[in-house]
This record gives structure tokens, sequence and C-alpha cells, in this order.
């Protein structure tokens, strides 16, 4: 089955090492998920923590509680697998002083966004019991898509280094490789330094309107040309087939439904009985708790479906920079390449595939990928 540089040794380790940190993740969510009841079930009603202030400013402030006891319950798992468990087998090469800090400084983003987003949701809740639903949807429209355009350049910068392309020969392909597909990327072709924490290799095409930009890490550019430019093809079909914004839509709907199911659990009394939970009056900040913990259930109802629609436009993706790079060559070894590097299990098993990817399998991208350069 194994051909080229995927070695039956490769696959061994990819499979024990990507096993092992599904089930740290896992793990890490069932402790979050626990706390958040925990929280949920056993902390003061009435405004708690702060019941003599406002709605807002007791919103926030109980996003704050449950967003730090998260993370403190899963810190250990995420150093286990982000810091000691990637050295063992040497993708990373982060210092323990520079991983701590990436933590602190996400943590730091959370709740200065999630704050003021957590105080506002209260807000409304407790201002339109009976539509804040929509409401609140909307708001969380407009900060996901704020989020999403100012992401590329005001927040991914916070962990990383980048600046434009510069290798003259790759700027040449990807300029042909534009002019020949007709795609416009406004933002232009950037490069991180990922190298500096990582051994692993990555490409993607982000953020939307002028933010809208491909980034491929330093390490990926260590490949040769017409690998890199294989690529490139592949996050210019994202762009050619507006897959952003195709999933900035369906990620809005979703959200939307979810609030919508979520106003409706939360109005039926019924629910509450079943649970063993008190009811949540209008305001009372213990909602943001029930709304994280049921839009999580429901995300995660969801994802098989929509995952299974994202391995169809990447295997789009694939076909598209195959056709538009004349072979599919620079492709198969492009993707060989990433596999080795990232210590990625070329054949996962199914049901991993169907619960947690948003890629096809690497092996059968190879394939593909051989079968158009045949
Ligand atoms: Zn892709």
């Amino acid at each position: 089955m194994a051909e080229g540089p995927i070695t039956p040794e490769h696959c061994a380790r990819a499979r024990g090492y990507q096993m092992k940190r599904l089930g740290l993740g896992l793990a890490g969510t069932a402790l979050e998920t626990g706390a958040a009841l925990a929280l949920l079930a056993l902390a003061p009603r009435g405004g708690w923590p702060l019941p003599a202030a406002p709605v807002f400013l007791a919103g926030a402030a109980y996003f704050a509680l449950l967003a730090l006891l998260r993370q403190a319950v899963s810190l250990p798992l995420d150093y286990w697998e982000g810091y000691r468990l990637a050295h063992q087998v040497g993708l990373s090469n982060e210092t323990r002083a520079g991983w701590l800090l990436d933590q602190a400084k996400g943590a730091l983003l959370l709740l200065l966004i999630g704050c003021p987003a957590a105080g506002a949701l209260a807000a409304v809740m407790a201002r339109w019991p009976g539509d804040w639903w929509w409401i609140a949807s909307a708001l969380g429209i407009l900060l996901g898509g704020g989020l999403a355009l100012i992401g590329p350049v005001l927040l991914a910068p916070l962990f990383f280094r980048f600046k434009p392309l510069a290798d003259p020969g790759l700027r040449e392909r990807l300029e042909g490789l534009l002019a020949r597909t007709g795609a416009r990327v406004r933002g232009g072709v950037w490069e991180m330094d990922l190298s500096r924490k990582s051994r692993a290799a990555n490409a993607a095409l982000v953020g939307w309107g002028p933010s809208r930009r491909v980034v491929l890490s330093d390490t990926l550019l260590a490949c040769a040309p017409e690998e890199v430019e294989a690529v490139l093809a592949h996050e210019i079909a994202h762009e050619v087939g507006r897959h952003i914004p195709q999933l900035l839509l369906a990620r809005a709907a979703a959200f939307a439904a979810g609030m919508y199911l979520i106003q409706e659990a939360l109005d039926h009394p019924a629910w509450w009985a079943w649970t063993g939970l008190a009811p949540l009056p209008p305001g009372e900040p213990a909602a943001i708790a029930a709304v994280w913990l049921l839009l999580g259930m429901w995300g995660a109802a969801l994802a098989p479906g929509v995952l299974a629609y994202a391995r169809r436009l990447e295997h789009w993706c694939d076909a598209f920079a195959v056709r538009h790079t004349g072979s599919g060559r620079g492709m198969a070894s492009a993707l060989e390449k990433l596999c080795v590097k990232n210590l990625a299990d070329p054949y996962p098993p199914r049901w991993v595939v169907a619960l947690f990817h948003a890629h096809p399998p690497l092996g059968e991208r190879i394939r593909r990928a051989r079968e158009g350069a045949a």
C-alpha cells in the first residue's frame, strides 16, 4: 500500500501519534464539559458571581470564570498533547516557556473577546426573553465575520511572524497560476515563520475582503518549486470555489438555528426537571454555561455532515490544482512530504475521518493526484 517516502514504519508511528492526540483531545473536551456542567449545577444563582452588578458585567464575569476553569482543567492534557508528545515524536521545537506564553496569549485573547460577547448575550437574554435567539445570533454572526476579517492581519501575528512571499521563482509561478485560473487573492501570498515552533508544514487560504490571503509556512517552502506550486494551486482553488463565504454562511445559519433551539430548550421547564437543574430566569449569568454546553452539543451533532461536505471541497481543490499545474506529480509528491513532515496518518480509521477530519485521508488524496498525473 505504502509507496515513496511513506513507509510502513511511518504509517505505524503516525497512527500511534495521531490516535494518542485524538484520545487526549477527547479527554480534554470531556473534562471541560464536566467542569462547565459542575459550574452550572453547583454555582449559586441570583446573578452570581456579581449579584449586585448590571447583567452585562455579571455575564462577562461568569464567562471569565467559566473560561479560566475550562482552561485549568484541560491544561495538563493540552501540555501533554501539544508540548510533551509533540517533542517526543520530534514535531515541535518550541521551548516550554514559549509554549506557556502562547497558552497565556490564547487565554487572554479568549477573555478579551469572550467577556464582552457573553455580557452582551446575558443582557440581550434579560431584555428580550422571548426573542433573544435572533438578536444574539445577529450579534454573534457580526462578531464571527469581524474576527474572520481581522484574524489574519491582527490576531495571527500575535503567534507568528508574517512577510510577503519573497522567493522570485515562486512569485513568478504564482502569478502564472493566478493568470491561468483568473483568480484574484486581494491580500497576496505570505510566508509564516512556523519553523520557529514546529517541523510541520502547512498552507491555508484565510480572511475575507482586504484580509483574504494565502499563507504558506516557511517549512513548506523547503519543498521543490513544483510541489509548492501544487499546494498554492490547491489554496487558489478554495478562492475560485468561493469556499470561505460558503463556510461563513453555513456557519452563520447553523449558529442561528442552534440559538433558536437553545432558546426553545431553556424556555421549557420540563427540560430542566429532566436534567435536575434549577430553571434559569432571564438574565441569569449561568445561562452562559448552558448556551456553551448546548452549542457544543449542536456543533457535535452537525459535525459529520459539515465535515463530509468539507472533504468534498478538498477533493475538488486537489483536482483543480492537478488540472491547472498540468500534472499531478507535484501534488502527489507535495502531499507525500506533508504526510511525512506532519507525522500524518495516511489511512486513518474510517470513523475518525467521519467524525473529526475536514480533509480526506492523505493516502486517498495522493492516489487521486497520481491518477491525475498518469
Ligand atoms: Zn484545502
